[in-house]
């Protein structure tokens, strides 16, 4: 069985025990990263510490050193060559249920590996439907933050009503995805939200801006209102999961005919190449 490693040990998923007062479980009081690994190689491992060590910062943890070495024996005790690394800290366990934390606490420190849930090449020819709803969220979604209540709820609402993604609108204008970055197309011009607390700094993101530049595809982070979206030539979802999800239709507003655009197949094109030659 594909061992976890929890605070300092290596040992079977079934085996592996939080106590109660974790503030993790208590408060949802930590941050998280999903970290794919292709072939048995990490994908972007210096990108994921950055923004990890960034998450940490922002709630006041010190970073955690020694975490390249905990995943490097984790990806050769895992019997699979492709899967994700579920990285996860919490501040740690707490004698009572006390809102404010103490500052001499040890963190709790979970890594796990889970399956890598990629689309198949025939569902994205095919492209996905997304909808639209108020971004209710906190406003520090640049928080790679394990409260995920909010999205739990907003991906819920996609997936009932026969959606991939629901793309999120606050005062008129696009954040992100309940689980990804979007980037729409109008005029041959790519667009995304430009960073900001209130949407998450993909790694796929970041990857896809640098590839679109490299590939001289003019790409802007601006702001991008909801009638942008509507009127979109293209549209695709982005997450460490599936790097390029095109969508075809947004509510009841049809997406380039209801065909996945020639842009948004190129880009997926471009970044499957850059996976495979990683
Ligand atoms: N936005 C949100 C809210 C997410 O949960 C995710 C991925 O989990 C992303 C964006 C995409 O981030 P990344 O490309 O680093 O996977």
């Amino acid at each position: 069985m594909d061992q976890v490693y929890l605070n300092g040990s290596f040992l079977p998923r079934s085996e592996a025990q939080i106590p109660i007062m974790d503030r993790g479980f208590l408060f949802g009081d930590g941050v998280y990263e999903l970290i794919p690994v292709f072939n048995k190689k990490v994908f972007l491992l210096e990108e994921h510490l950055k923004r990890l060590k960034n998450s940490l910062n922002l709630i006041q943890m010190n970073d955690v050193k020694g975490l390249d070495k905990i995943i490097s024996t984790l990806i050769k005790k895992n019997t699979k060559n492709t899967f994700f690394i579920y990285l996860h800290i919490s501040r740690g366990v707490q004698s009572s249920r006390n809102h404010i934390y103490s500052e001499h606490i040890e963190p709790t420190v979970l890594l796990m590996c889970e399956d890598y849930p990629a689309f198949s090449e025939d569902l994205i020819k095919k492209g996905f439907q997304a909808t639209m709803q108020d971004d209710f969220r906190w406003m520090k979604s640049n928080i790679k933050s394990i409260s995920l209540l909010g999205n739990v709820l907003l991906k819920n609402y996609a997936s009932s009503n026969g959606c991939y993604e629901t793309l999120l609108i606050r005062n008129k204008k696009l954040t992100e995805g309940s689980t990804s970055n979007v980037f729409i197309v109008k005029d041959e011009i790519i667009y995304t939200p430009k960073l900001s607390n209130e949407l998450l700094p993909g790694v796929t993101r970041g990857l896809l801006i640098k590839l679109l530049n490299e590939n001289h595809l003019k790409v802007i982070e601006s702001d991008i209102y909801e009638s942008d979206v509507v009127n979109a030539d293209e549209v695709w979802c982005s997450s460490s999961t599936n790097a390029v999800v095109p969508i075809i239709k947004v509510d009841d507003n049809i997406v380039n005919n209801g065909r996945v655009g020639n842009i948004t197949m190129k880009v997926h094109k471009i970044a499957q190449d850059f996976i495979i030659n990683f």
